[in-house]
């Protein structure tokens, strides 16, 4: 790579809030066939908001006790939720997060658990009860947390969180530049779908722990694809940094700025289509 075409490419990306870390991540991206994308944060706002509580009076009051102790955006949605509804939140007296699954610990002398159908199970609970509601809540792209107390299911908590205003155009934009969309997620496969179906993406990956995110990254490149991921950085720095191209959302973790070959400001995935004529222009240059 001539050092000045690098430079210039590099300086016209950072005057658009495209932020290239070197040379190699920018000849790599004109390279790139597959963007990876995590939901939330990166396609929606990750900023959910609860909508819907059922089951127990005391589900919610005892999830928000546990879940003021997360870092988690689901967490801060149930928490404001829950003083939204008039309650007055209660200390948990022990508290573990579940990395992709949620959370648990006592409140009020009773062990409570907020998250997936998996940590239901680890908890003995059977959610049957509220598998209804959540298939509902999920076909519209929410996501739906059960809430167990003392082992038994207890509540179903869904929440919303809006697509970015600017998802739509950038995924047509990446389409016509021809490359294939992947959506990767810890949350519900019925939540991901709904959602990858209103944006047209080519392929879901749901379900999965921070480390089957880097398997999904693996299993793609081993396919023979080129692959670019984008995400927040919550829970996906092992992806980001084991994509060929690591794209950070301006907006997320810190960790994900670390690792990131691509920074974009903005949050907003147009900026990759820019990125990608820049790049393609220096190789040419360089060529
Ligand atoms: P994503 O890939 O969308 O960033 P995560 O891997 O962070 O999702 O989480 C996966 C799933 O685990 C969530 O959809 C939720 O069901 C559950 N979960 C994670 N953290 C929490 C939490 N603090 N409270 C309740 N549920 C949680
Ligand atoms: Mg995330």
């Amino acid at each position: 790579a001539t050092p000045m075409s690098v430079m210039v490419g590099v300086g016209r990306g950072a005057s658009r809030g495209i932020l290239i870390r070197n040379a190699e991540a920018l000849e790599r991206l004109a390279a790139v066939d597959t963007l990876v994308v995590d939901k939330t944060g990166t396609l929606t706002e990750g900023k959910p908001a609860l909508v819907g509580v059922e089951g127990d009076d005391d589900a919610l009051r005892l999830a928000a006790a546990l879940e003021a102790a997360s870092e988690h955006p689901l967490a801060k949605a149930i928490v404001d939720g829950a003083r939204e509804h008039g309650l007055t939140v209660p200390e948990a007296s022990g508290f573990d997060s579940v990395t992709g699954k949620g959370v648990r610990g006592t409140v009020e002398g009773r062990r409570v658990a907020v998250g997936t159908a998996a940590l239901m199970a680890e908890e003995g609970a059977d959610p049957a009860a509220f598998a209804a509601a959540a298939d509902a809540a999920r076909a519209q792209g929410r996501t739906a947390m059960f809430v167990a107390v003392d082992g038994r299911a207890a509540g179903l908590l869904t929440v919303a969180d809006r697509v970015k205003e600017t998802t739509p155009g950038a995924i047509r934009a990446l389409h016509a530049e021809g490359l294939r969309i992947v959506m990767l997620t810890g949350d519900a496969e019925a939540t991901a779908r709904a959602v990858a179906r209103d944006l047209g993406i080519d392929e879901v990956v749901a379900g999965v722990l921070p480390d089957g995110k880097l398997d999904a990254i693996r299993r793609l490149q081993a396919e023979g694809r080129t692959v670019a991921m984008a995400g927040d950085g919550v829970n996906d720095a092992p992806a980001l940094a084991a994509a060929d191209v690591g794209v950070a959302m301006g907006t997320g973790a810190d960790v994900a700025l670390e690792s990131a070959g691509v920074t974009l400001v903005g949050g907003d995935l147009s900026g990759l289509v820019a990125a990608r004529r820049l790049s393609r222009a220096t190789v040419r240059n360089i060529k």
